[in-house]
């Protein structure tokens, strides 16, 4: 795909923010999900299936859950950033320790990247992305133009 251009769409106020963490990140990221609860507890929360349960547990808030990552679980949610049904991710890989799932890390990774939504892969960017003013009011962001590439080419 050639020369796709790009279009203004909006993030809504009350965002799906998808959660996941490798194995030796959980700790880091339950630690970090219980210190923003107060902002987390304002949006819809997904995750991958063992960082979801372990989330549900610690937070006391309603987790959507997928498969576990290794089982297709980090797919999942790069199809439903695809679809534009995940608004914000919050992604803390293992720069320490090879994956068996490491085809979908980098494809989760990669179609966030494409569908252009906030994304934070450690702590300190996550505090960031919590704090924006963002984080609680719809805004304008540009994604593919997929109609408009389709369209060109017909
Ligand atoms: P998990 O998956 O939450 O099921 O551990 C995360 C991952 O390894 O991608």
């Amino acid at each position: 795909m050639i020369g796709i251009e790009f279009i203004e769409s909006h993030l809504p106020a009350r965002k799906r923010i998808a959660l996941v963490a490798h194995d030796h990140c959980k700790g880091f990221l339950l630690d970090w999900a219980e210190r923003q609860k107060h902002r987390l507890a304002d949006h819809h929360l997904l995750a991958t299936g063992t960082t979801g349960m372990l989330l549900e547990k610690r937070l006391g808030l309603p987790i959507e859950s997928m498969l576990s990552g290794p089982l297709g679980g980090d797919q999942q949610l790069g199809a439903r950033i695809a679809e534009r049904r995940v608004d914000l991710l919050v992604f803390f890989w293992d720069p320490f320790e090879p994956q068996p799932h490491d085809p979908d890390v980098k494809a989760l990774l990669r179609v966030a990247a494409v569908w252009n939504i906030p994304m934070a892969t450690n702590e300190a960017t996550a505090d960031y992305l919590l704090g924006s003013p963002l984080m609680n009011q719809a805004h304008a962001y540009r994604i593919p133009d997929y109609d408009g590439y389709l369209k060109a080419r017909s």
